[in-house]
C-alpha cells in the first residue's frame, strides 16, 4: 500500500457523512449489546434488508441472552430458517449460554471475555465492542476490505494472509479513537451503500478526494478476487411421504454438519430413486426438480412420491407434520424448494437457506 491518505482526513469526512446519511435501522434505535450482538452475527453474508424482518421477530421472543440460552435449539432454528448458514445460530445459543453461567447473563464489557465465547471471532468481537461499549477496536468484514482497497489501491488478494493483515491494521490505523463504534459503522454502511461492488457511487463519496483508485485505476477491479473453483454437485433423492390423515414426513438433521439442527425430508444422496427402499420407502412417481446452491456445493434434488414411515440413522428422529405445523418449522432450504417445486404452499417467511 501506498500514499495511504492520513486516518485525520478521513475520519471527520467520514463520520460527517455518516452523521447526515446513515440508514434508520431497529438495532441502531437502541444499541445494547445483545442486540447489537444478535444484528451483527445475522449480518454476516447476509443483507441488511433481509435481516430486519428476522431481527425483529427475534428480539421479541429473546429479549435477552438467558430467554435464548433457556429455548430449545430446536424453537431457535425456526425463527432463523430463511437466514442460512446455521452454524451462526447454533454458535449463538451456546455463546448465550456462556453468558449466562460465566457472567450471570450480562454480555461482558471485555474484549478479551466476550472474544471467548463461542462464534465470537475479531470482526464480531470488534463490532459489538466498538458499538455497545465504545472500545477502540476495528472491524474488517467485506465492505470494509473493499472500500480500504479502493481507498488504498492493494492490488493484492484479500484472501492472502498478509494482505489481510495489512488490511487489519490499516482498519486499526484508520479507527476513530473517540468514535469508534460510529467509525465503523460508518465504513461498513459506505461499503454497503455507496462504495458497492459494481457501480460504485464515487462522485457523492464523502472520501473521493482520498481515493487512490478513483485516480489511478477502476474502482469495480477492486477488491483482487482469485476465480471461484468450480463446486462439486451432487444428486440427492427425496421423498414426499405422508400419513393417512395427511402429514408430510419429515426427519430432523443431527446438529453437526450442513443444515444441522433443521427439519428436512427424508433424502438420501443417490441418483437412483431406488435408493430410498434404504430408508424403508417404497418410490412412486417423480414430483420436482430442484437446484440448491450452498457455499462449497450444490444440489440436485429430484422429489419423487413415496409411501412408508422414514427410518435412517441419517437423522436424529422423524416426525409427521401437517403443511401449518412446518411452517412455524426450521424447514432446510433444498426441503423448502422441493416441496414448493411439488405445489405445496407454505408461507414465504419460514424456511429457505
Ligand atoms: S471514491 Fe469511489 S471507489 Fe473510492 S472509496 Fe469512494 S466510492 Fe469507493
Amino acid at each position: 500500500m501506498s500514499k495511504e491518505a492520513p486516518p485525520a482526513l478521513i475520519r471527520p469526512a467520514l463520520l460527517d457523512w455518516y452523521d447526515g446519511h446513515h440508514r434508520d435501522l431497529p438495532w441502531r434505535r437502541d444499541p445494547t449489546p445483545w442486540r447489537v450482538w444478535v444484528s451483527e452475527i445475522m449480518l454476516q453474508q447476509t443483507r441488511v434488508e433481509s435481516v430486519i424482518g428476522y431481527f425483529n421477530r427475534f428480539m421479541e421472543r429473546f429479549p435477552t441472552p438467558r430467554d435464548l440460552a433457556e429455548a430449545e435449539l430446536d424453537e431457535l432454528m425456526g425463527y432463523w430458517a430463511g437466514l442460512g448458514y446455521y452454524a451462526r445460530a447454533r454458535n449463538l445459543h451456546a455463546g448465550a449460554t456462556q453468558v449466562v453461567e460465566r457472567h450471570g447473563g450480562r454480555v461482558p464489557d471485555d474484549p478479551e471475555a466476550f472474544a471467548a465465547l463461542k462464534g465470537v471471532g475479531r470482526y464480531t468481537c470488534g463490532a459489538v465492542q466498538s458499538i455497545a461499549f465504545g472500545r477502540p477496536l476495528s472491524v474488517l468484514d467485506g465492505n470494509v476490505i473493499r472500500v480500504i482497497s479502493r481507498l488504498d489501491y492493494v492490488t493484492e488478494d484479500p484472501k492472502l494472509s498478509a494482505t489481510n493483515k495489512a488490511l487489519w491494521r490499516r482498519a486499526d490505523d484508520l479507527l476513530d479513537p473517540d468514535r469508534p463504534g460510529d467509525f465503523n459503522q460508518a465504513m461498513m454502511e459506505l461499503g454497503a451503500t455507496v462504495c458497492t461492488p459494481r457501480a460504485p457511487k464515487c462522485l457523492l463519496c464523502p472520501l473521493n478526494t482520498h481515493c487512490q483508485v478513483l485516480r489511478e485505476g477502476e474502482p469495480e477491479s477492486l477488491p483482487m478476487k482469485t476465480k471461484r473453483k468450480k463446486r462439486p454437485q451432487y444428486d440427492v433423492i427425496a421423498a414426499l411421504s405422508e400419513t393417512e390423515d395427511n402429514r408430510i414426513w419429515l426427519g430432523l438433521r443431527p446438529t453437526s454438519g450442513l443444515l444441522g439442527g433443521l427439519w428436512s425430508l427424508p433424502s438420501v444422496r443417490s441418483e437412483h430413486p431406488d435408493s430410498l427402499a434404504e430408508m424403508g420407502l417404497r418410490c412412486g412417481d417423480e414430483i420436482a426438480q430442484i437446484q440448491h446452491g450452498f457455499t462449497h456445493q450444490v444440489w440436485s434434488v429430484r422429489l419423487y412420491r413415496a409411501t412408508g414411515r422414514p427410518q435412517s440413522d441419517q437423522f436424529d428422529r422423524f416426525s409427521a407434520f401437517t403443511v401449518s405445523e412446518i411452517a412455524h418449522l426450521g424447514l432446510a432450504g433444498p426441503s423448502l424448494k422441493a416441496l414448493r417445486a411439488a405445489g405445496v404452499k407454505l408461507p414465504h417467511r419460514r424456511g429457505a437457506g
